[in-house]
């Protein structure tokens, strides 16, 4: 057995910050579990009449700032342990970017690609009814998260709707847009990480040179952010899935192979003129081989845990970006950190999907909508002062980003907590209120 689980490796972060953030101990004692946590089963009536029972999660880890926020995960490995160390990340990701929510989290142990399309609407609607007491507009919001898109988060909806004999939009984000959906909910996650990229690499210093880059995880956050920095200039050189990546020194033509995926499910160095895509020579690459190219920026966009104490001292890149929740183990982080490879740590680099999926909650509410260039200008303000906050605090303390962006997120949820009233306040302050 691990000495110790993903929670303690997520709560060890915080540990670190609590020295540079100026809190009293109720936010410590606050923070140190789960405000509640909800265990399901959910009965399902697969194709061939058989009836299976999926267990599902849904961990609302703090709500001082507001209804609790986070996506909802499908994948074999999902455990109780792991949603609530992504609830956890979600409760600080919304503080760093000054959202009025708190954090939580869904998942349901399944492998969505053994199922049949109706399977995986059951699966959802059942979830639906399973939670539906749990989660709300003013309670706990869902969106997507790892296998888990667009269509699922209709079908949620939808069900969400049927029990309480009425729209409630605002319940749910990340829907089709033909649901009230957001334009640009889509490519937020990837273009928040650039907004951030952007931000932080004139102050990192990594020179001047078309900078190289490789994305382990070539899904909706993965493929994004390897896009659009592929049209800002940057040379996209290696990109992987869960079967394995491709690897061109001179760069891919993310474009294409992001088509030819979409079309064939296969991931090939490819370029396409319309429909026509012609393969290119590449080399094939592990996913572990591709956290160890030489590139200038590495972007783990995949799960958790890849960048770990056996591989950190073999990592070429500069600036590792964490658009993934949690791919960096703290013991990889001492290692990087000893060999001066920076870090974006992923509750700043993945804001850019909750952000959106505020506005969405927000429009959603007032009942207008924003068009695609309001979305993306606002995201950008908002990406771009979060990072200059956080880069602020590492030249203050002399703190890697990561720390920095914990202080930054530890100090607003602090003034929410301490709002409530705190030991201080009842023991030594003046009895008139
Ligand atoms: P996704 O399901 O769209 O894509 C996941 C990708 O990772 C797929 O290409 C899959 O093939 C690949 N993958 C799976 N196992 C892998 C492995 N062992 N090695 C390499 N690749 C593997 O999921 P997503 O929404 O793009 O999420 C990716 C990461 O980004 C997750 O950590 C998620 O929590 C995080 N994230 C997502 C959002 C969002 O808006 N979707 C927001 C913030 C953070």
């Amino acid at each position: 057995m691990a000495s110790h689980t993903l929670f303690d490796d997520a709560k060890a972060r915080l540990k670190e910050a609590l020295q540079y953030a100026n809190i009293s101990e109720d936010v410590i004692e606050r923070l140190k579990a789960p405000k509640s946590t909800l265990i399901v089963s959910i009965p399902v009536r697969m194709d061939n009449g058989e009836l299976k029972v999926f267990t599902g999660y849904r961990v609302r880890y703090d709500d001082t700032r507001g209804p609790t926020k986070g996506g909802i995960r499908y994948h074999p490995n999902v455990s109780l342990e792991e949603v609530e160390s992504l609830a956890f990340w979600m409760t600080f990701k919304c503080a760093v970017a000054n959202l009025p929510f708190g954090g939580g989290k869904g998942g349901i142990i399944v492998d969505p690609k053994s199922l049949s399309r109706f399977e995986l609407e059951r699966l959802s609607r059942g979830y639906i009814d399973a939670i539906a007491d749990f989660i709300g507009p003013d309670i706990d919001i869902p969106a997507p998260d790892v296998y888990t898109n667009q269509m699922i988060m209709g079908w949620m909806f939808d069900q969400y709707n049927i029990i309480q004999r009425r729209q409630v939009p605002a319940v749910i984000t990340g829907k089709p847009l033909s649901m009230g959906g957001s334009l640009g909910r889509d490519a937020a996650t990837g273009l928040g990480g650039y907004f951030v990229i952007k931000t932080l690499l004139p102050k990192l210093k990594l020179g001047n040179k078309k900078l190289t880059v490789a994305v382990q995880g070539f899904g909706n956050v993965g493929a994004h952010i390897a896009e659009i920095l592929a049209e800002h200039g940057f040379s996209v050189v290696a990109v992987s899935d869960s079967k394995g990546g491709i690897y061109s020194p001179k760069g891919l033509d993310i474009k294409s192979v992001r088509q030819y995926k979409e079309s064939t499910k296969d991931l090939k160095a490819v370029y396409c003129q319309g429909t026509v895509c012609n393969v290119l020579p590449a080399k094939t690459v592990t996913n572990e081989q591709l956290l160890t190219l030489p590139v200038d920026i590495l972007i783990p966009a995949a799960l958790e845990n890849q960048i770990t104490a056996n591989n950190a001292k073999k990592i070429k890149a500069k600036l590792v970006v964490e658009v993934a929740n949690g791919p960096t183990t703290p013991e990889a982080d001492v290692i990087l950190n000893r060999r001066k490879i920076q870090v974006i740590p992923d509750i700043l680099a993945n804001a850019g999907g909750v952000t959106v999926s505020y506005f969405e909650w927000v429009q959603n509410r007032l009942g207008m909508y924003w068009t695609l260039d309001q979305v993306n200008t606002k995201l950008e303000e908002m990406m771009t002062q979060e990072s200059e906050q956080v880069f602020r605090i590492t030249k203050q303390h002399s703190i890697s980003l990561r720390t920095a962006a914990y202080v930054h997120a530890l100090n607003r949820i602090a003034e929410a907590i301490h709002a409530r009233g705190t030991k201080d306040y009842y023991l030594n302050g003046s009895q008139k209120g």
